[in-house]
């Protein structure tokens, strides 16, 4: 998302929405990607010296858990700011730093649900699907 600074007004803030394809913006780890595109929000507001931007961000995910390794599917959401320092003349293009933003909000160990039983460690079973002989306490 790219915005010329000289069109931010000086009293209030402006909105902006755009819906991002999430191929081109690499999010993609082995236990994480983007199923559809991420609807951002951005609020773009001016003071003497700085630009701040509060984004909101959505979109539909497919992960893997960290526990029992099963696929599954969840909505992110994701709320940030952003600062820049102020240039009236400047373009400003907010992608990079909000891509950095959405890896760094991934979760290091993502859970199909808080309960997951996870992998029996000496069959393997999905504890959530069956049990096995080897139920510890
Ligand atoms: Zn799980
Ligand atoms: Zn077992």
């Amino acid at each position: 998302m790219k915005i010329k600074v000289a069109d931010i007004p000086e009293e209030e803030s402006l909105t902006l929405q755009e819906s991002l394809r999430p191929e081109p913006l690499r999010l993609e780890t082995p236990v994480w990607k983007f199923s559809g595109p991420l609807e951002l929000t951005a609020s773009f507001q001016r003071t003497d010296d700085v630009v701040l931007v509060a984004v909101e961000l959505s979109g539909p995910t497919q992960r893997v858990c960290a526990r029992c390794l099963e696929p599954y599917s969840a909505d992110y959401s994701g709320r940030f700011h952003l600062d820049y320092q102020l240039n009236p003349s400047m373009t400003l293009d907010i992608t990079e730093d909000v891509r950095q933003e959405i890896l760094l909000s991934y979760p290091v160990r993502p859970l199909c649900r808080d309960d997951c039983r996870g992998l029996c460690p000496q069959c393997g079973a999905n504890l959530n699907e069956r049990s096995c002989s080897h139920a510890s306490s």
